[in-house]
């Protein structure tokens, strides 16, 4: 618990107590996991990969298959030539895999292992079965989080599989950026709604929110196919959503195939998510929008106006990872309410920039910063207390000690279930945080409250 926690605040610069973030293998893992057919390979120490593996399969519920280089003292000390080798030999002996998508950790880019040229001569040596690819990305945890990771490893799928064959194909590319399958779902029911072909790269969807049907497959049913990822050079553009996890992958392909970028934030809130239906109406064959999206936009303003009268001026912190943070601030903001505190523990300094865009004329004296961890978070609500915590699982810690509300946004979550199977993003995702957040309150006020305020009817 932190009840130690103080109000008095040291400036601290090498320290960092309950960081924010998480590290960059993981992303990577995650993004390789939303390829079909791939086997998501650590390329470093057991414990890494145990770990990496253990915190995605306590978010999503669900098996995460990864496979690891296995180093001990000799790898260590000699590199790991020898050991991601074999590990080819057996991954696609045992599990043949279309792909193997690498990563690196902390000790094998100190140790500062080439993969490209070790994947080069397993290729020569026939260790690769003729149709299989090998790719891979570099994620030091020291430089970066799982924010980077994610990023780095999107960016390597295209860069190594995307190709142009010179024939435009009727299809747009959405990087979707850090976000739940529900979410990556979302995006496809919302692009099938408005008629408009679309590869979604990474695509977990049926793969960390699988169903329990009596059979098991190694590779489940979902995931970007290599001919789909392939076909991502021919598109006529490429959304890409969220500057730190989403707009990388699809800078890449406009640079490698001259698709065009269009860069979004995460459609969070109605105005981001208006941003993302007034896009896809260029690509759709009517540019309308489906009826069903234009009600369940009225739904989501309606709601707002239902309860406005319970978030105006409420003050929230708002702790994640960036693209979120960013995405849900502007929708805070939308349901009037005041994000006093917002942080991230990873680096960017489009971050900051941003959000004093947004806060700036609304929230003045808004605390942003980058970089931060949960213990600085507390220590500023010791000092002026918030109504209401917008952030990951481990924003409980705060939320108990000081008895506030807390909504659970983003990465990790790994006390609750819900957020695997209802999407965060469009309109249906701002009514489920709409949900959230408003009952969140209620809640605290039905706890708290003296008697005479105990209301039936809220
Ligand atoms: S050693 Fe590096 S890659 Fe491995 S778990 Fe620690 S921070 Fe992550």
């Amino acid at each position: 618990m932190l009840n130690g926690t103080t109000a008095e605040i040291v400036e601290r610069k090498a320290l960092r107590i309950n960081a924010a973030k998480t590290c960059q293998p993981i992303g990577a893992m995650y993004a390789s996991l939303g390829i079909h057919s791939c086997m998501p390979h650590s390329h470093g120490s057991q414990g890494c990969c145990s770990y990496h593996r253990s915190h995605l399969t306590r978010h999503f519920k669900e098996p995460v298959i990864a496979t690891t280089s296995s180093f001990t003292e000799g790898a260590s000390v000699f590199g790991g030539l020898a050991n991601l080798t074999q590990a080819l030999k057996n991954i696609f002996t045992i599990y043949n895999p279309d792909v193997v998508a690498v990563h690196t950790t902390c000790l094998s880019e100190v140790i500062g292992d080439d993969i490209p040229t070790i994947v080069k001569r397993a290729i020569e040596e026939g260790v690769v079965p003729p149709g299989k690819v090998v790719i891979h990305a570099n994620t030091p945890s020291f430089v970066g989080s799982h924010i980077v990771g994610f990023a780095n490893m999107v960016s390597a799928i295209i860069r190594y599989l995307s190709e142009k064959s010179g024939e435009v194909k009727n299809q747009i590319n959405i990087i979707p950026g850090f976000v739940e399958p529900a979410d990556m779902r979302e995006f496809r029911r919302l692009t099938t709604l408005m008629k408009v072909p679309a590869v979604i790269l990474p695509d977990t969807s049926g793969v960390l929110d699988g169903g329990l049907d009596g059979s098991y497959e190694m590779f489940p049913r979902g995931g970007t196919t290599l001919p789909e990822i392939r076909s991502t050079g021919d598109s006529m553009a490429t959304l890409g959503f969220g500057h730190f996890t989403g707009h990388p992958g699809a800078l890449t392909l406009e640079t490698k195939h001259n698709v065009p970028a269009q860069l979004f934030e995460l459609p969070i809130g109605v105005s981001a998510t208006d941003e993302l239906i007034q896009s896809l109406r260029a690509f759709a064959p009517d540019g309308a929008v489906h009826p069903a999206i234009e009600e369940e936009r009225a739904r989501v303003i309606d709601a707002i106006s239902d309860m406005q009268q319970y978030y105006h001026n409420k003050r929230v912190a708002v702790a994640g990872d960036p693209d979120h943070v960013i995405s849900i601030v502007r929708f805070l903001l939308e349901l009037g309410m005041k994000p006093v505190y917002v942080i991230t523990g990873s680096l960017g300094n489009h971050f900051e920039k941003r959000l004093h865009e947004l806060l700036d004329p609304v929230v003045p004296d808004a605390k942003i910063k980058q970089q931060a961890d949960f213990f600085e978070l507390h220590q500023w609500i010791k000092n002026a207390p918030v109504d209401l915590i917008v952030a990951n699982t481990y924003g409980k810690y705060i939320a108990r000690v000081e008895d506030i509300p807390l909504v659970r946004v983003g990465f990790p979550i790994l006390d609750r279930v819900g957020h695997r199977f209802y999407p965060t993003v469009g309109y249906m995702g701002a009514l489920r945080l709409i949900d959230q957040i408003t009952n969140a309150l209620f809640d605290k006020k039905d706890r708290d409250c003296a008697e005479e305020w105990f209301e039936l009817v809220q």
